[in-house]
């Protein structure tokens, strides 16, 4: 068979399976979990793997999570898919559960969509035509939140990172897989996809403002205010914002996460978080180390103490253009107008999938099929055939193209490339932003 005979092969077995992957995406939306607490949607993913597709799985893999890896046995390149298992909090969405947990991220739509390329390559009998290996895994923790449960896991001894990537790579998940690419939906208006986007990555920040707690109507004179030493803090990084280069998108955004005790009391004990986001990693280490120094001077002005906490945030996601090429050609061979495929784009969020583009060729595609902003009430599936199907297809289609006729795709793509950090130049670069000042 030919490529196309192969790829063809694909779209017929997604077409007759395409209840099963819209129910297993419907499933996961129903229940939404938080990043290392995904149990349910694992197990569903599992399930899926092993019972639908007749794979081993391994669970667990990062406190949550699976993979399952086909064609172990072939030499060749190896390819991985990715699928995010957690929800995030927006308690405002009409179908957020009662702890305000929902998908409207979409990472149920990756899930179902992984799975789907799962069952398109396996059920076609593909796989046997084909020069490499394929791992599915489903990831946990790409959300960046709830940083007091994560760090209770660390403090345990059961994560070393709040990430679920950088987890996985500590782990050396992807210790053996030469490239990796996932999908991520998003509302794309007129347009169906976009491929080869660009991103910030940041910095997390936990700050301490520590006073001298006095009554706040008697004796204010002998107290020190953390409240005034935060908020001093925040406007001095506002002095700070114009001096930032524009190409390099900084982004600091504070939440006062405890502000005071009781009213009639000095604030003694101030806390906020925040991320400083920039577009490289010069410019996230510039910003950061000056936002520190804003930060600081909050305090040290009114004699307040500050203990700076940094927790190892997410490196912008960097462009493949070979790997980009391939998938939009997919969608076009899937019957998607090319002028419907935006090429690039600017993303000033984060992805966790960024550290993953630091150490192998990626890709990482924007699909439609979803309609709102991500994170908020206005969000909804409005397209199941693009959110659902239409990537199942395209990433397995070329998964055939990266490791058809002895991997020569995925070879040449290789061949070119060197990463912009081994892993052991990564697991470095989280530990040194992994402390206290
Ligand atoms: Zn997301």
């Amino acid at each position: 068979m030919n490529k196309q005979q192969l790829k063809d092969l694909i779209i017929k077995t997604i077409d007759e399976n395409r209840d099963k992957i819209i129910e297993i995406g419907h499933g996961i939306y129903q229940t939404p979990e938080y990043g290392y607490k995904e149990y349910k949607t694992t197990e569903a993913v599992a399930n899926f793997l092993s019972d639908e597709l007749g794979l081993e799985v391994e669970k667990n893999i990062a406190v949550t999570g699976c993979k399952s890896t086909v064609n172990d046995s072939k030499e060749g390149p190896h390819i991985s898919i990715l699928g995010e298992l957690d929800g995030i909090s927006c308690k405002e969405h009409k179908d957020a559960n009662d702890i305000g947990a929902s998908h409207t991220c979409g990472h149920n739509i990756q899930i179902a969509g992984m799975l789907g390329a799962a069952l398109g390559l396996v059920k076609s009998g593909v796989l046997n035509s084909l020069d490499g290996k394929v791992t599915f895994m489903a990831t946990p923790a790409e959300e960046f939140i709830e940083l007091e449960y994560r760090q209770q896991l660390k403090n345990k001894g059961e994560i070393t990172y709040f990430g679920g990537k950088q987890e996985l790579v500590k782990r050396g998940y992807f210790d053996d897989i030469d490239i990796s690419m996932m999908f991520h939906s998003l509302d794309m208006g007129e347009n169906k996809a976009l491929v080869g986007p660009e991103s910030n990555g940041f910095i997390g920040k936990k700050v301490q403002f520590i006073g001298k707690e006095s009554h706040a109507g008697s004796a204010p004179h002998e107290g020190i205010n953390a409240l005034n030493a935060a908020m001093l803090a925040i406007n001095n990084v506002n002095a700070l914002r114009e001096t930032f280069k524009e190409s390099e998108r900084v982004r600091f955004h504070p939440i006062l996460t405890k502000a005071g005790d009781i009213v009639n009391v000095v604030p003694a004990d101030v806390q906020m978080e925040s991320y400083v986001r920039a577009r490289t990693i010069d410019g996230m280490i510039d910003a950061s180390e000056r936002i520190n120094r804003a930060l600081i001077a909050g305090g040290t002005a009114i004699g307040a103490e500050v203990v700076l906490t940094e927790i190892p945030g997410y490196l912008p996601i960097l462009r493949y253009k070979d790997m980009d090429k391939l998938f939009s050609d997919n969608l076009v061979n899937l019957g998607i107008e090319s002028n419907k495929i935006v090429d690039g784009g600017d993303f000033t969020g984060s992805f966790d999938f960024g550290d993953i583009s630091h150490l192998m060729p990626t890709l990482h595609p924007m699909i439609g099929g979803v309609k709102g902003a991500l994170h908020t009430r206005e969000y909804e599936i409005i397209d199941e055939e693009l959110a659902y199907i239409v990537p199942a297809k395209s990433m397995a289609m070329t998964v055939v193209d990266l490791l058809f006729d002895g991997g020569k795709e995925a070879k040449n793509i290789l061949n070119d490339f060197t990463p912009v950090m081994t892993k052991e130049q990564y697991l470095d670069f989280l530990a040194k932003y992994d402390r206290t000042i």
